[in-house]
């Protein structure tokens, strides 16, 4: 990775603006593939790796971690992440509890030309690229389980979970440290975007240091309110949910036996999500008032609430990390694509944190963006070319209205007390454990290995 002090006056091929999660990935993905590029960051780089710049987590779905394999990211991480290997779902403390277990769905199927056996044969075929060579009709989707009749293992390390919890801090080091693993990537931080200029085959960028950049493609990762996107003029929906999710890091006892639970209160959803080391992230969505008061109640008081609200299992618990607060907002941007721009992640959609699928939507933007540059990059084409943006923006469009849209029912469905919703939200969690295919969409969604954009 070339740093800042060595500014380039040549072209790029691409630019992408701002170093966040998807910013760093995108820049490993077409960094692995060859291409020259620079990412543009206004924050300094030792200050993003800090718990007190960002103490969340993130859940990686199983199939983000198989394009964050080839983008010579997931190895960094994997030994840190915990798997999730079961997921309960509940309506506040009802006992009427929705429960997902990874071993029900990564089975293979019987039907699959290599003669794997399983009762999931719908669900699990093989992946051409696994190491035992089998092959199957949804290669790019499924991969087989390690204790398969036929022992196939795939790149996410054949283990079976649902997905795997990594702090951010742990993230965004592994993502540094893989572009400093690749010349052909230059970091330009902290610098921040001045100015835009648009000519027929390349964009410049003005950054605030007096240097310019200039590529054939601009690919926006620079947050929410992305100075890219509204540069372009593309309009975004958005509004708030007068939510604030209230995020810390325990440290607990008793094991959690890798069980991510999820229970919803009219306030907002709980999360406790499984880490290493007999950790657990909290992610507490409550409406800002009471929020702003837990997030400086003494930590006993604090504490207690947490056993109340579902860690009551963890036996003796200490907080691990400062407690940090998060505004949440939906925001979809109208369009992806503007000339010679593309958009991914928090620039292009911000979504509630319920389902854990933000960053997992990011990935997917960045395998399909990803695939097309490279593609048109190995044949010498114009990377930044209409038809190609034009056909990233159709490939994502549907995923992004079905995922947001989900996510925000959900939420709205799930944040209140009103009596004939809580009836059908428990009839409709118990309705849905008693249907084994709805349960298995469901689980697949999960693991990010269903997309409406395929
Ligand atoms: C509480 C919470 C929990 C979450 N948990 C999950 C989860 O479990 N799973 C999941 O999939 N997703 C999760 N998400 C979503 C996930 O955190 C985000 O999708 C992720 O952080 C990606 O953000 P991003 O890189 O797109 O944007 P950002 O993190 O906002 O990064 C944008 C970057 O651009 C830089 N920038 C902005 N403007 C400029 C400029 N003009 N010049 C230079 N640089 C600029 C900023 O400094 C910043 O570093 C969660 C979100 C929240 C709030």
């Amino acid at each position: 990775m070339r740093k800042t002090s060595e500014k380039q006056k040549k072209q790029h091929d691409v630019i992408i603006a701002g170093g966040g999660l998807a910013g760093l990935v995108m820049a490993a993905r077409l960094g692995s593939a060859g291409l020259d590029v620079a990412v543009v960051e206004r924050i300094a780089q030792a200050n993003m790796t800090s718990t007190a710049f960002d103490g969340r987590s993130t859940a990686i779905a199983y199939g983000s971690a198989r394009i964050l394999d080839a983008c010579g990211v997931w190895n960094k991480i994997k030994d840190t992440t915990c798997p999730i290997d079961d997921i309960r779902v509940a309506d506040q403390r009802s006992a009427l509890t929705l429960d997902f277990e990874s071993k029900d769905v990564f089975l293979c199927d019987a039907s699959a030309p290599n003669g794997a056996t399983g009762p999931a044969k719908d669900v699990f075929l093989c992946d051409a690229s696994a190491p035992n060579g089998a092959t199957g009709p949804a290669k790019d989707v499924f991969l087989c389980d390690a204790s398969a009749p036929n022992g196939a293992t795939g790149p996410a390390g054949g283990d079976k979970a649902f997905g795997y919890i990594v702090e951010n801090t742990v993230f965004r080091t592994a993502l540094f440290e893989r572009l400093a693993e690749l010349n052909n990537v230059t970091l330009a931080c902290p610098v921040a975007i001045q100015a835009i200029h648009y000519e027929d085959d390349a964009i410049t960028l003005a950054l605030d240091d007096n240097s310019t950049l200039r590529a054939r493609l601009l690919i926006a990762a620079d947050g929410k309110k992305s100075f890219c996107r509204e540069h372009a003029g593309i309009q975004a929906r958005h509004w708030s949910y007068n939510e604030t999710a209230l995020v810390v890091t325990i440290k607990h006892t008793m094991p959690h036996h890798n069980l991510a639970l999820e229970y919803f209160y009219p306030g907002g959803p709980f999360a406790v999500l499984p880490m290493s080391d007999n950790r657990s992230s909290i992610v507490w969505t409550e409406k800002p008032d009471t929020a702003a008061a837990l997030h400086t109640m003494p930590e006993d008081e604090f504490i207690g609430l947490l056993k109340e609200r579902g860690c009551e299992n963890l036996g003796g618990i200490s907080l691990a990390t400062p407690r940090q607060q998060y505004p949440l907002r939906f925001m979809l941007a109208d369009s992806l694509h503007a000339p010679r721009l593309a958009l991914i992640g928090e620039a292009a959609h911000s979504m509630h944190p319920v389902a854990g699928q933000g960053f997992n939507l990011t990935v997917r933007d960045i395998g399909v963006l990803g695939d097309l540059i490279e593609m048109r990059f190995k044949t010498d084409g114009d990377i930044g070319a209409d038809e190609l943006l034009q056909r990233y923006d159709a490939g994502r469009q549907l995923d992004h209205f079905t995922f947001m849209t989900a996510t925000d029912v959900l939420v709205k469905l799930f944040s209140n007390n009103v009596l004939p919703l809580r009836l059908i939200r428990r009839f409709g969690l118990a309705l849905i454990e008693k249907i084994p295919p709805a349960k298995k969409f469901f689980s697949r969604m999960a693991m990010g290995l269903i997309t409406s954009g395929k």
